[in-house]
C-alpha cells in the first residue's frame, strides 16, 4: 500500500488535506491518528512533523510526501520532486538590522548569522566565498540580532511583516519555496500507477482552479469577434436563443484575464454574462 507523509499540524496541514479532498481522496482525520487509510483509494496517510518528511520518503518508509521545498533542500535526502503544488509559498532570505549600511554579499564576511536552515545557508556562503559563523537556532530566529546572538539572520519570509516589526531588512533572497509532492523514486509498478493517478488528478484540479466558465447572450453579428476574444479549449460553444438575432455563447477563461475579457465582450454587445467556478477539467 502506497503511503503519503503529510504535516500533522502547521502551515501545510490544512492545504495538504484540502488538496487530497479536492482530488477525491477522503481521509477521515476527525480522530487524528498517526496513520489513516483512505477508504476510496489505495493510499495510507502518515502524519508527522515536516522536518522528518524528506527522510521517511528517502528511506522508503513512505513512498510519497508533501513538504516545503525548503525542507527538501535543507535536509539533503535523496528524493524526487514530482510536482510543485502551488501553496505554502515563501522564500528564505538574509536580513540585517535596518540601520546597517549593506553593500552586497561580502558584508557577511566574518559575521554571525542565526538560522534554522544551516544546510542551505552553508551552501550559499560557499558559493559566494564568504566565511561566516552560523548560529543554529530552532525558533524565533528574528530576535537574534536584538539579543546580540547574531549580526544577521537567515530565515523564512512570506510577507516581510515579521522582519519589519523586529527592525530588520531583507537583503538577499536565497531560495524560493512552495509545497511539493516528493517520492522515493523507487516505487513498485503498482505504487507508480497510484502516483500517476494522483498526478493526473492534481493537474486537473490545478488547471481548473485557475479557470472560470463564462456564458453570455450575444448578438449573432458579434460571434466571430467573440471567438477571437475567447479562444476556448477547442472553440467556444454557440447555441441559438429563441430571440431572433441572438445566441448564447459558452467558454472557459483564465481567471487572470477574466475582467479584461468581460470588458471586451460587453463592448461588442454581450449581455447577461454569467461566470461560474469549474470543479474539474479533464483535457
Ligand atoms: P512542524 O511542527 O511540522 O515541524 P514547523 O513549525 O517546522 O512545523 P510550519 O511553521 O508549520 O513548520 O511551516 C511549514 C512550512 O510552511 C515551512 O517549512 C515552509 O515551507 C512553509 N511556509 C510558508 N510560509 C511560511 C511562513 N511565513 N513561515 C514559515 N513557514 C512558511
Ligand atoms: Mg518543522
Amino acid at each position: 500500500m502506497l503511503r503519503l507523509a503529510i504535516q500533522s499540524k502547521g502551515r501545510l496541514n490544512e492545504e495538504s488535506t484540502a488538496l487530497l479532498r479536492e482530488i477525491g481522496i477522503d481521509i477521515d482525520d476527525s480522530r487524528r491518528k498517526f496513520l489513516a487509510q483512505a477508504p476510496n483509494f489505495p493510499l495510507e496517510v502518515l502524519y508527522m512533523r515536516d522536518d522528518d518528511i524528506p527522510q521517511v520518503v528517502s528511506s522508503g518508509t513512505a513512498g510519497l510526501g508533501i513538504v516545503g521545498l525548503n525542507e527538501v533542500e535543507e535536509r539533503g535526502f535523496d528524493v524526487k520532486v514530482e510536482k510543485k503544488l502551488g501553496f505554502g509559498g515563501c522564500r528564505i532570505s538574509l536580513a540585517v538590522p535596518k540601520a546597517v549600511d549593506y553593500d552586497g554579499p561580502q558584508w557577511f564576511q566574518g559575521k554571525r548569522i542565526a538560522t534554522s536552515y544551516p544546510g542551505i545557508l552553508k551552501r550559499w556562503l560557499q558559493e559566494n566565498d564568504i566565511q561566516a559563523r552560523i548560529e543554529v537556532i530552532t525558533g524565533s530566529v528574528e530576535i537574534a540580532p536584538a539579543a546580540d546572538i547574531a549580526d544577521a539572520i537567515f530565515d523564512i519570509v512570506s510577507s516581510g511583516g515579521t522582519l519589519v516589526s523586529n527592525g530588520l531588512r531583507e537583503v538577499e533572497q536565497v531560495i524560493f519555496s512552495e509545497a511539493v509532492l516528493i517520492s522515493s523514486g523507487q516505487l513498485s509498478a503498482e505504487e507508480q500507477a497510484t502516483l500517476d493517478e494522483i498526478l493526473f488528478r492534481i493537474d486537473s484540479a490545478m488547471v481548473s482552479r485557475r479557470k472560470k466558465y463564462i456564458l453570455m447572450n450575444l448578438p449573432e453579428a458579434s460571434v466571430e469577434e467573440a471567438c477571437r476574444i475567447l479562444p476556448a479549449m477547442r472553440s467556444p460553444t454557440v447555441m441559438p436563443l429563441a430571440a431572433k438575432g441572438w445566441c448564447s455563447m459558452h467558454s472557459v477563461v483564465d481567471e487572470a484575464d477574466l475582467w479584461d475579457k468581460i470588458r471586451q465582450l460587453k463592448a461588442i454587445g454581450a449581455e447577461g454574462i454569467l461566470v461560474l467556478n469549474i470543479d474539474k477539467i479533464i483535457p
